[in-house]
């Protein structure tokens, strides 16, 4: 099995869960990584005594798969309070724990956001979406979840105030398009567990991952031009004959043949601002309802204190959809700061911005897992990564895994 050429194609966390998976089978896989390290779409810089993570992310301690694959103790985790900090004009609200325990919200916290029929129906969807399995709500037909929500016979208030800036800052879209599917499964992630970032960044998870592995080779800096049949062709002209290959991020990357194949991703802009002192002084996630740039705000220091070692809170703000340069873009969101804050805009001094063109897969037909046969494409090429089922940390490590099954299966003799 050692001796067997098994290629993985991208060292995000569907490649390197394959990798990890693949090893425990006998197999030496090499990943092919066109960036210089691995994560993929979750990374985290050290710039200035900041973490900065590529992009507001956040794992749910509650995710099936995470939960296999990390020892979340070892990460350190550090939890979000649940709820939210609601944001209109000057005025501030905090909405404790929604999801979880809606009927121990405070009428008059409640009453801002939604009305009492509301809270009755936020609690009797927590206990419909717990005993649900993952696999039955990804089986459901699905809505788009703005019509969901409608049709549970939630009000515009709560529609308006608490899920649409909440699950936009989770599905990275401004209109709550998403299958429902998607909407249920996280709610019932965040009725069942708590949002957390390891102490020293989101690029702690796939460090934690590689650290596992002890056969498989990376070779970094090697982007693939494109796959045909067992040869993968590099950027630099080289070829490299393979036994089987999987390829571990969107394959229009790699197929020409499939580009156009796939709908434009979700993308948002994270921009990172430092301020002499937090205003939540909580661990919690801000939402800014209505349309602003601004979607939603954290004090990552607030949540870890790793992120900041220079004495200086950090600010981590999602704007969603912004077409404008980026110094303008600085400035609108300074000021949209400072009319919640009643800090000056100046105050708030920019960090760093990154924009992520391709930060979720756009997807209709949501899917939880997937059969073994369906990621084989051909005898020798096996597909994962998120956009195979749905964008998020679960689905990642769920394909990758299916994958590596997938290829260890192949060499098993059939009677
Ligand atoms: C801003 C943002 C917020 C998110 N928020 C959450 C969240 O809160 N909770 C959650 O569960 N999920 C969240 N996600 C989703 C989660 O991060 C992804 O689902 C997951 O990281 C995807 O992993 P992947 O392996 O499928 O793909 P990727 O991470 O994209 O990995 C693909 C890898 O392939 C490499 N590659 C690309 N082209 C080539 C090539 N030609 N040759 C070789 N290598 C190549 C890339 O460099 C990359 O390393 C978020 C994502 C983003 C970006």
């Amino acid at each position: 099995m050692e001796k067997e050429k098994i290629y993985i194609i991208g060292a995000g966390l569907s490649g390197l869960i394959a990798a990890l998976e693949l090893e425990k089978s006998g197999f030496s896989p090499i990943i092919l990584e066109s960036s210089d390290r691995i994560g993929g779409r979750m990374k985290t810089d050290e710039v200035d005594g900041f973490l900065l993570d590529h992009g507001f992310q956040v794992l749910n301690t509650a995710y099936p798969e995470a939960k296999k694959y990390l020892d979340f103790q070892a990460l350190n985790l550090k939890t979000f309070d649940p709820g939210a900090v609601i944001f209109e004009g000057k005025d501030s609200y905090i909405i404790t724990d929604p999801m979880r325990n809606p009927l121990k919200i405070v009428g008059m916290a409640f009453s801002k956001v939604g009305t009492f029929l509301d809270k009755v129906k936020m609690f009797t969807l927590t206990q419909e979406l717990k005993k649900k399995s993952n696999e039955a709500i990804f089986k459901e037909p699905s809505l788009p979840t703005h019509q969901y929500l409608k049709d549970y016979g939630f009000s515009d208030q709560i529609i308006n105030n608490f899920f649409k800036p909440f699950f936009r800052g989770i599905f990275l879209e401004k209109h709550l398009n998403t299958p429902s599917r998607m909407f249920e499964f996280i709610f019932k992630m965040f009725a069942l567990g708590q949002a957390a970032v390891p102490e020293k960044g989101m690029g702690e998870i796939p460090a934690m991952i590689r650290r596992q592995l002890s056969t498989t080779q990376i070779y970094f800096n090697s982007p693939v031009e494109k796959v045909e049949g067992k040869t993968i062709h590099l950027r630099n002209g080289e070829t490299l004959e393979a036994d089987r290959i999987i390829i571990a991020v969107q394959p229009d990357k790699v197929m020409k043949q499939l580009q156009g194949q796939f709908a434009p991703a979700h993308q948002v802009t994270n921009l990172y601002f430092s301020l002499h002192k937090s205003f939540f002084a909580r661990p919690m996630i801000g939402l800014l309802p209505g349309d602003q740039l601004v979607n939603n705000i954290v004090f990552m220091d607030d949540v870890s204190k790793a992120y900041s070692t220079n004495g200086r809170a950090l600010l981590s703000v999602s704007v969603l959809e912004s077409d404008m340069g980026e110094k303008d873009l600085i400035k609108a969101v300074q000021a949209e700061l400072e009319a919640i804050s009643g800090i000056k805009g100046e105050y708030f001094k920019f960090v760093k911005a990154y924009t992520i063109p391709y930060a979720l897969p756009s997807l209709e037909d949501l899917r939880y897992s997937i059969p073994m046969t369906e990621c084989k494409i051909t005898d020798h090429v096996y597909l994962a990564g998120d956009y195979l089922l749905n964008g998020s940390i679960n689905a990642a490590m769920t394909s990758g895994r299916t994958a590596a099954e997938a290829v260890v299966h192949s060499y098993m003799p059939t009677y």
